[in-house]
């Protein structure tokens, strides 16, 4: 998911609007705006499909207020559906409010166990409406003081921004595993997923969300307040490796630098005796060029992306994600046929893009295909947001290099170390990478212990 917000800035969904197009590669299945007006009305408009998809009819116009919200969403099979779309509204005694999230609360289920024990009802199976009711059901009177106590009872990578009719709360889990920085923009503030938005909508980046903080956006300006101080900082690696985009800087390291470094240790680690290096577009160009600079052997265009079809690994279904493989690359003949080649890739979740890919550059005439990852062997669940799927389903898990070679189909295989995937990172001195090492940063909860072992 990406989140959103704006606080002060004349048209501010116009300006959210352009923002989430920025942020479309984080979630492609539903988005939406909400904002408050200058006497508290409030306005949403949200929706299933890609951005333009759902703002087709001036919607956008018609959202008015100079601070809102916005997201765009990535939905595992489970919580698709309009009614799971951010933001999400609610009505209180005490004050509406709108709130959006990324990434998963891995207590919900206790949560929502504790919450309902107490009468509460649910109607999505959003982490958003947990803390909804949870900043409702929390004493005290002070708005601030029942989200740090909210926020208190959520374990897990998330990063929330919650809006009231004069505020905007910005918040990330105490382990800094998600994303989430805010900017300036016209006098007033911006907050998001990632610094790629802030140039589409004229901002200029202030600073990172700090891992347990809540900045607080209103007439008084920033503040800040620690709701936990909780000091391991934890991003998740994923984040650096395919997820965020390359323009993006995240907790001071640039997306691309870290993928370009990651390319170069690659070859340090593993090298490959071949005649042109290939990347696979888009994530893993900056590696593949990383790779090539480091070996000496020449980068070229071996693979075109076509445009307008969705990335195959945040699909929500087996056979969504087949179709789009075949739909997305095209080989180069006249680059790869004749050619060995060192196909980089930024990782392997099911196996299923990279065996079409070695496929692909075969029946163009490649004569050897030497695959090499930017990342290490994905062998376990993220509980934090990220679909990666479940142990069956990853190539890695259950197989070892050999094995995970032969079915790709690659003449070689070689995978980055945790210890290069970390160092590749300038800016987060410990990244999670739990889904290569097991080594999850927060608790696991029963429920999620009993799904490892099945
Ligand atoms: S388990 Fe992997 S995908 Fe999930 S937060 Fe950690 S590094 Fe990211």
């Amino acid at each position: 998911m990406g989140v959103l917000g704006v606080y002060g800035v004349t048209d501010a969904a116009a300006r959210i609007y352009y923002g989430l197009h920025n942020l479309q590669h984080r979630g492609q299945e539903g988005g939406g705006i909400a904002t408050f007006d200058e006497d508290g009305k409030y306005y949403r408009f949200r929706g299933l499909g890609l951005l333009n998809e759902i703002f087709t009819n001036g919607e956008v116009s018609r959202l008015k207020g100079q601070l809102g919200i916005g997201s765009v969403m990535y939905a595992n099979a489970s919580k698709g559906g309009l009614e799971n779309v951010a933001p999400l509204f609610f009505h209180h005694r005490s004050g509406d409010f709108a709130v959006a999230a990324d990434g998963n609360v891995i207590n919900s289920r206790q949560i929502a166990d504790y919450l309902e024990k107490r009468g509460t009802i649910f109607q999505t199976g959003t982490d958003s409406e947990l803390l909804a009711h949870l900043v409702k059901k929390t004493a005290g009177e002070d708005r601030i003081v029942n989200i740090v106590k909210a926020l208190n009872m959520m374990e897990g990578g998330f990063a929330i921004v919650i809006m009231t009719p004069n505020r905007i709360y910005a918040c990330r889990d105490k382990h800094g595993i998600k994303p989430l920085c805010i900017g300036t923009l016209d006098g007033g503030y911006v907050v998001s997923s990632e610094s790629c938005a802030f140039e589409i909508m004229g901002a200029q980046f202030l600073r990172d969300v700090r891992p347990g903080e809540i900045v607080s956006l209103d007439s008084h300006g920033l503040r800040s307040t620690l709701f936990s101080h909780y000091s391991r900082h934890r991003m998740c690696a994923m984040e650096y490796i395919y997820f965020a985009r390359p323009d993006s800087d995240i907790d001071g390291c640039n997306v691309h630098a870290y993928r370009k470094e990651a390319g170069r240790r690659l070859y340090r680690e593993c090298p490959a005796q071949a005649d042109i290096v290939v990347g696979v577009p888009e994530s893993s160009l900056s590696a593949a060029m990383g790779y090539s600079e480091e070996s000496g052997i020449p980068y070229e265009l071996g693979l075109v992306k076509h445009k307008y079809v969705g990335r195959t690994f945040i699909a929500p279904t087996q056979s969504m994600r087949e179709l789009g493989v075949k739909m997305k690359l095209s080989p180069v003949r006249s680059i790869v046929s004749g050619k060995r080649i060192v196909l980089v890739d930024d990782s392997i979740v099911r196996g299923t893009t990279s065996l079409k890919i070695v496929k692909l550059l075969r029946e163009a005439g490649a004569t050897e295909v030497h695959v090499r990852i930017a990342s290490p062997m994905m062998r376990f669940t993220c509980h934090y947001g990220v679909d990666t799927s479940t142990p069956e389903q990853l190539l890695c898990a259950h197989r070892t290099l050999e094995q995970a070679r032969e079915a790709i189909g690659a003449d070689s295989l070689g995978y980055l170390s945790p210890e290069s995937t970390r160092d590749s990172c300038f800016g987060c001195a410990d990244p999670c990478q739990a889904c290569f090492t097991g080594e999850y940063p927060t608790l696991l909860y029963d429920d999620i212990m009993n799904e490892n072992e099945d």
